[in-house]
């Protein structure tokens, strides 16, 4: 009997700005993606930090 009612996701997208964890993707490789979350201070940071990449 396997348990298996943890699934593991292996890719994470956090956020550029405060590295808050933003969601979580099924990879076959762990993978690490950036983008920027909900927070107004962070997605302010986004628009005004154009050349920021
Ligand atoms: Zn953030």
């Amino acid at each position: 009997m396997e348990n298996t009612a943890v699934k593991l996701n292996l890719g994470v997208i956090l956020c550029k700005h405060c590295s808050a964890i933003i969601d979580t993707v099924d990879s076959e490789n762990v993978v690490t993606y950036y983008s920027v979350c909900q927070d107004t201070s962070c997605a302010d940071r986004n628009e005004m930090c154009a050349d920021c990449d």
